[in-house]
């Protein structure tokens, strides 16, 4: 027979919005049964361990393997660097998001994929992509998936994971721009929004005969993909580019 003892929590800041309405910025309490460790436990409660970045069980911090055994005070933070705890050795638990970031979206985030592509960064994304694949490659490949459906976030292989909080693209690209602070490193004009296959120049005679008139007529600077064979050119593509940039500034 296994004993069920409780356990005090209260989360902080962002990691509220995971949690049932009444558990939401107020200290409460939550039954465990066996050893279970941390993480399963902050998990259950609705709370990814991406998200998490510091765990302070009875004044001391621990990692997601520290194993529950009862009567514990346990306090979790969105980021290390703001608690207000003292006397107190903090341990960020969030690994630092990759130099070049590289994306893996869930199904539902199709506009995002494109946007984060203009950008030039590099994003696979599939309509009909598995979780089981999405979760692998934010493993193996430790690729940043961001996703909107919190259960992929749970499986322990994730490293960089992330819950898109906004619904419209537009926001949701502002978003992932200032999370990953990826603004300096920007790249139109490198990557197609398709395929994620990388483009290059292309001299307007190879492909002036697949031109809609208007195109052949106004512009000089043309770009295509080798692996899905689209052609892009500048003006459509720099609009684009464009009116993202002003939903970022905005
Ligand atoms: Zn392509």
């Amino acid at each position: 027979m296994s004993l069920i003892r409780t356990i005090q929590c209260r989360f902080y800041g962002a990691l509220n919005r995971f949690l049932r309405p009444e558990q939401r910025h107020r200290g409460f309490s939550r039954a465990v049964k066996g050893i279970p460790a941390i993480k399963d436990t902050l998990e259950a409660l609705g709370v990814p361990h991406t998200e998490i970045d510091c765990i302070v069980v009875n004044g001391r911090c621990v990692r997601f393997l520290y194993q529950i055994r009862g009567g514990e005070r346990i306090q979790v933070y969105p980021d290390a660097g703001k608690v207000k705890l003292k006397k107190i050795i903090r341990r960020s638990l969030k690994p630092k998001p990759p130099a070049n970031p590289k994306f893996v979206l869930d199904v539902h985030l199709g506009k995002l994929a494109r946007h984060l592509r203009l950008l030039g960064f590099d994003v696979i994304y599939q309509k009909d992509m598995e979780d089981a694949a999405i979760v692998c490659m934010g493993g193996k490949s430790r690729r940043i998936i961001l996703t909107r459906d919190i259960g992929l976030l749970k499986n322990k292989i994730v490293r960089h994971g992330y819950f898109v909080r906004a619904t419209d693209p537009k926001k949701q690209i502002r978003e992932i721009v200032r999370r990953f602070d990826l603004a300096a490193k920007m790249r139109p004009f490198r990557l197609c929004l398709e395929c994620n296959g990388r483009i290059r120049r292309i001299a307007k005679s190879r492909i002036e005969n697949r031109l809609p008139p208007l195109t052949r007529e106004h512009y000089t600077r043309f770009y295509h993909c080798p692996r899905c064979d689209k052609i892009y050119w500048q003006g459509a593509h720099y609009k684009q580019f464009l009116k993202i940039i002003k939903t970022i500034r905005h």
